[in-house]
């Protein structure tokens, strides 16, 4: 064993942050599930929130809560004041040029959905190709087949190879004139392969074709500049960055935002309505249709700013160790194959055990008080690519020590031994 990772306290005594004071703000870490201590390894899913974002929702429901945007009332100048305060503090956290191109959603899916129909419907035509990998997850799939079904466009689909990398020399292959749209992850979920984002985004834009970002897994484990990027759009989850569920963001450029339709409609999104016609609101609010999610809104400020404080290239460092430890400690297990063994990769660790099915694997983990993913991740072709149905995935957050890959190992090494 390299002599680095032979010692959990040499490990963690290099962090440029105090894991143990990081793990206390997260108080659901504390408890034990089935008399175990609980270890959370399904970060890749959801993350747990620090104890700042919960007091900043609750402050606000306690304080402040109105609706926006409408009220002369003080409370409602308060949560628009925070609502948008909140744009700011994403606008900052991705380098956007403008609040104007930062768009609450609920979520990645809505996000992408978003462009999909709106970018899609004003942008596409029949004929026109749009190219993703094999790598998305199925809610950067499946818009794309629908509206490719809805509009005759035609879907192409970047090969991966047996290391779970993007095959870049496909990936050029297949950009052409007829190349209307890249949507790509930057992270994926089910392998933690990281792709050359900012190459494809150069060749992509060289063939004069849009580029949309799954942000959804990369988020919280890496810089995201949209502007050094040069994305055309940017989309994640506020709870994939230990934020609420139910908030998420699309970035866009400006000038492709404003030569949009709008993606819903009601109120908010509208300048005036008549029943001779309906004028729309400017920029970001022509595409937030309704009542936002306020509290999710100010509560994603708060998870990005506590993500600030700890700096996102010392969680990115301090993840890279833990997940070269926990490779290598599971590579040790018996008949336990890594799925995704990428060069570049972050935050996810998926294997699967000769002889041993995940979901058991799984349930006998949790039995244990170790919280993973078993399935297929929302990643069908990844699992059809790897010839397996299912896999066991750990994923990781800042907030997971050399502790918790300790007690993964033994779970899994006792769990594996009952199965077999
Ligand atoms: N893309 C990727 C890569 C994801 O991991 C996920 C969530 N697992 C999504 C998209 C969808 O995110 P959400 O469910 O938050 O909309």
């Amino acid at each position: 064993m390299n002599a680095s990772l032979s010692s959990n306290n040499s490990l963690e005594n290099d962090l440029a942050f105090d894991i143990e004071a990081v793990r206390r703000d997260f108080p659901i870490l504390s408890q034990s599930i089935s008399g175990h201590p609980l270890v959370y390894l399904d970060n890749g899913a959801s993350t747990q929130k620090p104890q700042c974002v919960i007091d900043t929702v609750s402050n606000y429901y306690e304080n402040d809560n109105a609706n926006v945007h409408r009220g002369i009332h003080e409370l409602s100048q308060r949560a628009t004041d925070r609502f948008e305060a909140a744009r700011s503090t994403v606008r900052k956290f991705i380098n956007a040029e403008s609040d104007a191109e930062i768009i609450f959603t609920s979520g990645t899916t809505e996000a992408i959905n978003l462009v999909a129909h709106s970018y899609g419907l004003g942008h596409l035509s029949k004929g026109d190709e749009v190219l993703i990998s094999a790598m998305e997850h199925h809610s950067n799939i499946v818009p794309w087949q629908l509206l490719s079904q809805q509009m005759g466009l035609e879907l192409k689909i970047i090969p991966i190879t047996l290391a779970g990398e993007l095959d870049y020399p496909a990936f050029l292959e297949l950009l052409g004139p007829k190349t209307k749209l890249l949507a790509i992850t930057q992270l994926s979920n089910a392998l933690g392969s990281i792709t050359p984002l900012k190459e494809m985004i150069d060749a992509a834009h060289a063939v004069n074709a849009k580029v949309l970002v799954d942000g959804a897994q990369a988020i919280a484990h890496t810089k995201v500049d949209v502007r050094a990027l040069d994305c055309d759009f940017y989309a994640f989850s506020g709870h994939k960055i230990f934020s609420p569920t139910g908030i998420g963001i699309l970035y866009g450029k400006r000038e492709l935002l404003e030569s949009m339709p709008p993606y819903q409609s009601g109120g908010d999104m509208i300048k005036v309505v008549s029943f001779s016609g309906t004028t729309f609101n400017e920029l970001p609010y022509k595409f937030e249709a309704g009542t936002p999610n306020i509290a999710g809104s100010i509560g994603l400020a708060a998870g990005i700013d506590y993500v600030t404080k700890l700096g996102i290239e010392n969680i990115a460092a301090h993840e890279h160790t833990v997940l070269e430890y926990a490779t290598e400690k599971m590579l040790a297990i018996d008949g336990l194959r890594i799925i995704g063994t990428a060069k570049d990769k972050a935050g996810v660790l998926s294997f699967e055990i000769d002889g041993v099915h995940a979901a058991d694997l799984g349930t006998l983990l949790d039995h244990q008080g170790v919280a993973v993913r078993v399935g297929h991740h929302c990643a069908m072709p990844v699992m059809e690519f790897f010839g397996v149905s299912s896999t066991t995935r750990a994923s990781l957050a800042l907030y997971n020590n050399t502790a918790d890959i300790d007690a993964l190992v033994t779970a899994t090494v006792k769990a594996a031994e009952m199965l077999a």
